[in-house]
């Protein structure tokens, strides 16, 4: 039977497949005594059979599809399942302390991993991680259970899952990962900003899209309209390959804009920019006409790995992004790890609300050593663009002042050395605390630029978890509260000469964008899929016209009065 249930739409677009589930099972432990010693042996060696050839299978697949240096991983894991130094010692404590294969297992497996990862040596430490990979799958094997994994999709499918951490997302394969829908998450949840820069469309925040759907059923995600249709008859599956149609002709003719400026009716520029999470993501900019890069949200770059990324690694992801934009300007925010993107590697303990807790500048400031680095490796990187640096999470003028003398520190350090950095950095700030925004006239001294946070904004002025649908009603945009915010930083940045910009989802949306128009908002930065609609938007907008009615919006007491004058009058 049909069934259709509404969510909230994340990434635009429409996506006609099959459903996959992805489901991450728990892998738990426990230590039993065996009676039969050899048949636990036997049932060790047969995990590890399952496990050979499954990843055998996975190798061929990634060789094929993703690339010999893909599959190398995969190689390097059937090295270590094949390596008795492993296995031995695991037979050996099954028969001599008569326990269970998974607890033999988990023990001397973590005793292997705490060796190589102590060992002052990148090799050995990669080591470690080969080994908690092999472990956890014939885990799983032992305990019946399987282990999706979303790099290694290789038909047409619709991912249905509870949640997608990033780096999950940034782990999908958009060639055959055609939609995806979860029961929970948000529109600024960082796996719905991603499906819009990957340009998958998606449905979040379901509730239950989970309890609904098996495997292999035909699903339709409508990321325009945030609905999932489950089981659909073969009429509405010609509807919605028409609305597809629809909307790709649309998109098509947007695309007539990719090389033009923006510029409102009254000949008011503004700058576009988009938002990216890998170097990657640039080619998605250029292909939808993107002015420069607003936010690169460098955290990606340390996610879905075991271990920081090295100088070297971050200086050929930043040297990458700034030599395929020829010196159009890109915005490189600093670490913001924490809130929903965890490092798990950085072992940090739990906190009971992470989104206001030891996350972003509060963490570079203190680990200085996972800062300097990324300093170090942005400013060698700086030569071969027009690049900005600006610090994630500042909610006082002493973070901000620290941070820039830390780059200071850095920059003269490597002129000591004998490398040369651009002399044109200019260096800014998110503002995505209230207090920062409260304060924007004494920052604005300081700073080159602000760029505006609204997903965080927006959550911590109104406290609304942004990742929670059930205070999603409270996550307003247009709350006068958050407009007269967005005013004030404006205002205390142009009165010292400063650009300012926004970074957060806001700076896209439809309704918003007339209102940031007329506030003098000089740069938009959005998912790069949305840049050529909003082009479109401002080029029949008049900054003056709205101008008039800025006054009465920002008295506005609810969003449904602001969307109404918006729609109704621009
Ligand atoms: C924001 O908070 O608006 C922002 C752009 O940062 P992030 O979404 O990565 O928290
Ligand atoms: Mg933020």
């Amino acid at each position: 039977m049909t069934k259709t249930m509404i969510g909230i739409a994340a990434s635009e677009g429409i996506a006609i497949a099959k459903a996959f589930r992805l489901e991450t099972p728990e892998l738990t432990i426990e230590k039993t005594v065996v009676t039969d010693i050899d048949a636990e042996v036997g049932r060790f060696e047969e995990a590890l059979t399952q496990s050979k050839a499954e990843l055998e299978v996975i190798k061929e697949h990634a060789r094929k599809e993703l690339g010999e240096d893909k599959a190398a991983i995969f190689a390097a894991h059937l090295l270590v399942l094949s390596d008795p130094e492993l296995s031995n010692p695991i037979k050996d404590k099954i028969k001599s302390e008569r326990v269970n294969a998974e607890f033999a297992l988990h023990e001397v497996a973590t005793m292997f991993i705490t060796m190589f990862e102590s060992m002052d040596n990148e090799y050995m430490k990669e080591r470690a991680a080969d080994i908690r990979d092999v472990t956890k799958r014939i885990l799983a094997h032992l305990l019946g259970v399987t282990i999706a994994n979303p790099s290694m999709i290789f038909e047409e499918v619709i991912i249905i899952s509870e949640d997608l951490t990033p780096s999950d997302t940034a782990q999908l394969n958009r060639q055959y990962v055609k939609g995806f829908t979860t029961d929970i998450g948000g529109r600024t949840s960082h796996s719905a900003i991603m499906a819009r820069s990957m340009e998958i469309p998606a449905v979040v925040g379901t509730k239950t899209v989970t309890g609904h759907i098996e495997n292999g059923t035909l699903v339709i995600v409508d990321g325009i309209d945030g609905k999932v249709i489950v089981n659909p008859t073969p009429e509405v599956v010609k509807t919605y390959e028409e609305k597809k149609a629809m909307y790709l002709a649309q998109k098509a003719e947007w695309t007539k804009l990719v090389n033009e400026h923006t510029v409102s009716a009254d000949a008011h520029h503004v700058e576009l920019a988009a938002n990216i999470g890998t170097p990657e993501d640039v080619k998605g900019v250029l292909k939808n006409g993107g002015e420069g890069v607003g936010l690169y949200r460098t955290e990606f770059l340390y996610m879905g790995r075991d271990q920081l990324p090295t100088e070297e690694e971050q200086f050929d992801a930043y040297k990458s992004v700034l030599e395929q934009m020829e010196g159009k300007p890109v915005v490189v925010r600093t670490l913001d790890i924490g809130g929903d993107k965890e490092l798990p590697y950085l072992d940090l303990p739990k906190e009971m609300n992470p989104f206001l807790g030891y996350r972003a500048i509060r963490l570079c400031l203190e680990s200085q050593d996972i800062f300097r680095t990324q300093l170090r490796s942005l400013l060698r990187a700086s030569i071969y663009g027009n690049l900005k640096i600006m610090f994630p999470m500042i909610a006082t003028l002493d973070e901000f002042r620290q941070a820039k003398a830390i780059l200071i520190e850095e920059k003269e350090k490597l002129e000591c050395e004998g490398i040369t950095v651009s002399e044109n950095i200019e260096v800014g700030m998110m503002v995505e605390i209230p207090s920062s925004a409260v304060i924007a006239d004494l920052f604005a001294k300081e700073v080159d630029f602000f760029s505006i946070g609204t997903n965080d904004l927006i959550q911590y002025t109104l406290a609304s978890d942004r990742m929670n649908e059930r205070v999603s009603y409270l996550y307003q945009p247009y709350n006068p509260a958050i407009l007269r915010l967005i005013h004030m930083v404006i205002k205390a940045a142009h009165k010292e000469g400063k650009w300012v910009g926004m970074c957060g989802e806001m700076a896209g949306d439809e309704i918003a964008i007339p209102i940031l128009l007329a506030l003098g908002l000089d740069e938009f930065s959005m998912s790069a899929t949305s840049i050529l609609k909003a082009r479109s938007q401002i080029s029949q907008l008049s900054k003056e016209d709205i101008e008039q009615y800025v006054e009465s919006i920002l008295s506005m007491t609810t969003t449904e009065e602001v969307v109404s004058l918006i729609k109704n009058r621009f």
